[in-house]
């Protein structure tokens, strides 16, 4: 075995893509305002936004990019919407 060790965050790090220009604004001296949500995070070079997943890397805004975030199975049928269907069962 080796005796190198990553964490989460390197190897999401890694699976990641620029943000889209109209979602960062350069605010000079390296810091890049985001404009993906109401946080509109001032991000510095090597730092991350409040979210911890968007981050400035080489004059870069960075945004995740290949990987889901959660998955969940939840039911068509939840109280207190009894059926999808009028008029009872199908
Ligand atoms: S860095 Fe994250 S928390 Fe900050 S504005 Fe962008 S998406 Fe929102």
């Amino acid at each position: 075995m080796g005796n190198s060790s990553f964490s989460l965050d390197d190897i999401l790090r890694t699976l990641t893509a620029d943000s889209a220009p109209e979602l960062a604004r350069a605010l000079g001296g390296g810091r890049i305002q985001c404009l993906a949500c109401a946080h509109l995070c001032r991000v510095s070079e090597g730092h991350s936004g409040a979210c911890r997943v968007r981050f400035v890397e080489k004059g870069a805004l960075r945004r995740p990019r290949g990987y889901v975030a959660a998955v969940a199975c939840d039911p068509i049928e939840k109280k207190p919407f009894f059926t999808r269907f009028r008029g009872g069962t199908p």
